[in-house]
């Protein structure tokens, strides 16, 4: 808050009056401040790669591309950081397309069951042996007004969290709750935790626990952000419960009223 102040005198001399403006420059400040940050955390992300490729290309250029132990390790350290820079630039597209006014939802009813069931199926395909999957989700339906794509990714996004710091032979649970007026949708790794201090953080944009380790892991530092602008937009929460070494639960909700159902069955 700053204030301004102005000194009514009158001809005697005396005060007899002073005028206080209060401007609320604290919020826009605020937004400022973040821009810029998020300006220079881009910058930072994109040069880190771009500086890694220039080194490698360098190193090709000037010799080592004859070496036959060394090139084919230096072509796919290139290749890795132009994939890390497609992801943040899909990503930052992303995002960019959720904070701009004429962002709409494409909803349409569908059964959170079967299209959770059918995320996971297309998860485990995937997964390599040392880690499973454990579903605790109730047989019945749950129909919710949701954007397919966009809760998609929310799950993708969390998901794939869940398997990058999964230890060996850990174990990812996957849970729908019901709850008066919504749906509670969680999966718990048993990976390396958050800390507490350190859990609201982990949905804001570039906020990464440990920078290197999540570098090294491929993260762009935005999965949570963009997850996180994706439930609100569908009215609903997310939020993380964690403890160091033991693992992490990542929980969202979606509004679901059950009367609804009631009058279509
Ligand atoms: P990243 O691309 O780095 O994974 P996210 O936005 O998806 O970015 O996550 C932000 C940070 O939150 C991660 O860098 C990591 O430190 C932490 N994090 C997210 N999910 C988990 C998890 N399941 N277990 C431990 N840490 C996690």
């Amino acid at each position: 808050l700053r204030a301004n102040f102005s000194v009514i005198q009158k001809e005697t001399g005396f005060v007899n009056g002073l005028i206080t403006v209060l401007h609320d420059i604290t919020e826009q400040e605020k937004i400022e401040e973040e821009r810029r940050e998020f300006v220079a955390n881009v910058s930072h992300e994109l040069r880190t790669p771009l500086t890694t490729m220039r080194s490698y290309l360098e190193a090709l250029a000037d010799g080592a591309w004859k070496d036959e132990s060394l090139a084919p390790s230096f072509l796919s350290v290139t290749q890795n950081e132009t994939e890390r820079m497609i992801r943040l630039v899909n990503d930052l597209l992303q995002l960019s397309k959720m904070d701009s006014k004429d962002y709409n939802l494409s909803k349409g009813w569908v059964n959170f069951t079967k299209f959770f069931d059918h995320i996971i199926d297309r998860f485990e395909m995937t997964i390599e042996e040392h880690i499973t999957f454990q579903r605790d989700i109730p047989s019945r339906s749950y129909y919710v007004d949701i954007d397919e794509d966009k809760i998609t990714q929310v799950l993708y996004n969390i998901i794939s969290n869940a398997i990058k710091y999964s230890p060996e032979g850990g174990k990812i649970s996957f849970r729908i709750k019901e709850q008066p007026e919504k749906i509670v949708v969680s999966i718990s790794d048993q990976g390396v935790g958050i800390p507490k201090n350190n859990l609201s953080k982990i949905f804001e944009r570039f906020y990464r626990v440990d920078k290197a380790r999540a570098r090294n892991l491929g993260g762009t530092g935005l999965g949570l952000a963009i997850a996180k602008e994706m439930v609100e937009a569908h009215d609903g929460e997310i939020w993380a419960e964690s403890k160091e070494g033991k693992g992490t639960t990542i929980f969202f909700t979606l509004p679901y009223e059950q009367e609804q159902e009631d009058e279509w069955s």
